[in-house]
């Protein structure tokens, strides 16, 4: 039974990605967290927890240290005898693709699951795509990752491993604010955000904070299919940027390709994003619409994504994403024509609404196409899948 004003409890198993040797990763834990465990094992007393701390965090998060030994501003008694009860972990490495437009994705594993994660440079911007959970509890009918059977949420620390290896990867170590290649982050790899709530928050206060990676807020959009709940305090307690996947405008289109809307529908949503904290003029909400042809992609679509906007008052932009399509997808992409007589009615009616340029969908990089194992499944298997994660939440 849904209880207005209450989060439900999500059919998600907690994140615990426990280490076979019983020590504990510092990646992803808070500062006041690591100065508490320091305390724990005895290696600070109370005064002197907070100092270290902070000088542990800032070889982590400032110089990508991931080696107790190289902490030359700590004693070699206590760099030893932090390696005997801590790591700095990195998730592993299991496959890096990179497309022939540039776009780079990875394969990860840690705590016996995959996942994915991308990374696409541009001329002014690298943007990291980040994954916040294994697989999809939702469903969305144009969706690689919503075929996934097995969901877990991904803990903070495997959330900003994500940003670190990428880091590792692209040699942007130490920190610096000026000339890096990641100069954005996305949540929009495999998962809802919102649905994996606190892990997000505190994987992207640590990515946004300034004596560590210090990434501002303004550089990092979460994506959510519209966990209506949820969405005040991600403003608040996050305050990035927010993206919102509308994708129809109609009950009975969005009721079929995003089933969250039987749930949460498009009025509570878009009255949601009014109230979004932080949501003017400057920071606009994105909307992502992507294009199925002959399902939502008509003139009299666009007219009433244009109206809806309006009705709401909302500082929006909306990102055109033509489907990329993935084996079994019974959506086909738009024509470029449609996409484009969509996108001019948009903008004559006040609302900035580029295309989004597939990238890496020769490696199955782009938007939607994120899925952590080969298992071909039937469209009757798919739809098996799909009404039983609607019956664990309807
Ligand atoms: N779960 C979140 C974020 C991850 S998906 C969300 O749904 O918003 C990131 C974006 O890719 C979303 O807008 C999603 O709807 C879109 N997407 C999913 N599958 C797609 C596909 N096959 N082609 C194009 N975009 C897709
Ligand atoms: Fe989940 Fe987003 Fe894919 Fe929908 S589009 S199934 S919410 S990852």
């Amino acid at each position: 039974m849904t209880i207005p004003g209450l989060v439900e409890a999500v059919p998600v198993p907690r994140a615990i990605a426990a280490r076979a040797d019983g020590l504990r990763d510092l990646i992803g834990m808070a500062r006041s967290a690591i100065a508490d465990a320091l305390v724990e094992v005895g290696l600070a007393d109370a005064r002197q927890a907070g100092m270290r701390s902070k000088q542990i965090w800032s070889w982590i998060y400032n110089r990508g240290a991931t080696d107790f030994a190289a902490m030359s501003d700590l004693s070699k008694p206590l760099r030893e005898a932090l390696a005997l009860h801590f790591v700095v972990g990195r998730p592993e490495v299991v496959e890096a693709q990179v497309s022939t437009d540039g776009t780079r994705k990875w394969l990860l594993r840690s705590g016996g699951e995959e996942y994915e994660m991308v990374f696409i440079p541009d001329a002014d911007r690298g943007t990291l795509c980040v994954s916040s959970q294994v697989g999809c509890t939702l469903n969305c009918r144009f969706c690689f990752t919503g075929t996934m059977k097995l969901v877990r949420n991904l803990t903070a620390g495997e959330i900003i491993g994500q940003v670190m290896l990428a880091r590792d990867s692209l040699g942007e170590w130490p920190s610096q604010p000026e000339g890096r290649l990641l100069t954005n982050i996305v949540m929009m790899g495999m998962g809802e955000p919102l649905y994996n709530f606190d892990n997000v928050r505190d994987a992207l206060k640590i990515v946004m904070d300034g004596d560590g990676l210090a990434l501002s807020k303004r550089r990092i959009t979460l994506s959510t299919s519209g966990v209506v709940p949820m969405m005040a305090r991600a403003g608040e307690e996050i305050g990035v940027n927010l993206a919102v996947s509308l994708h129809a405008v109609t009950k009975e289109v969005r009721d079929e390709i995003v089933p969250l809307n039987k749930r949460y529908g498009i009025h509570e949503l878009l009255a949601a994003c009014s109230a979004y904290p932080g949501a003017n003029n400057a920071r606009r909400i994105t909307f992502e619409y992507v294009m199925l042809k002959d399902k939502n992609d008509s003139d009299e679509d666009a007219h009433g994504l244009v109206d809806l906007l309006q009705r709401y008052r909302l500082p929006a932009k909306v990102n055109l994403i033509p489907f990329n399509p993935w084996p079994g997808s019974i959506y086909e992409t738009s024509l470029p024509e449609r996409v484009e007589r969509f996108s001019q009615i948009i903008y004559a009616g006040g609302f900035s609404a580029p295309v989004r340029r597939p990238r890496g969908r020769d490696i199955m990089a782009a938007c939607g196409q994120l899925k952590s194992s080969s298992e071909k499944i039937s469209r009757a298997e798919l739809d098996k899948r799909a009404a039983e994660k609607e019956a664990a939440w309807v």
